[in-house]
């Protein structure tokens, strides 16, 4: 016989960790791959206005450039820009 307190165990102390950045290793602190991992990324735009996450990620972008070792503008630019979907090139209309 099932005592319906048994199904009701809260849970405290378990919940697994957001998916953000831990300095200065820029590794996600719920799964360690490179932040921001693919969960943190649908996080991050979920509702999202583009410019302004673009603009955030940068000044993260900023950090990281300082925390990690040197690595190409474009491995950055990859890693924390990209994927925000924000057209930040100005084209020329000619
Ligand atoms: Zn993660």
């Amino acid at each position: 016989m099932h005592d319906r307190l048994t199904r009701t165990v809260r849970v405290t102390g378990t919940e697994p960790p957001d998916h953000v950045c831990e300095r200065p290793s820029w590794s996600c602190r719920a799964c360690g791959q490179p932040w921001p991992c693919p969960p943190a990324r649908v996080s991050l735009m979920d509702g999202a206005d583009r410019v302004m996450l673009a603009m955030y990620m940068w000044a993260h972008l900023d950090r990281a450039m300082t925390d990690l070792p040197p690595r190409s503008p474009a491995e950055f630019y990859d890693r924390f820009l990209s994927w925000t979907g924000a057209d930040l090139v100005q084209r020329n209309p000619l």
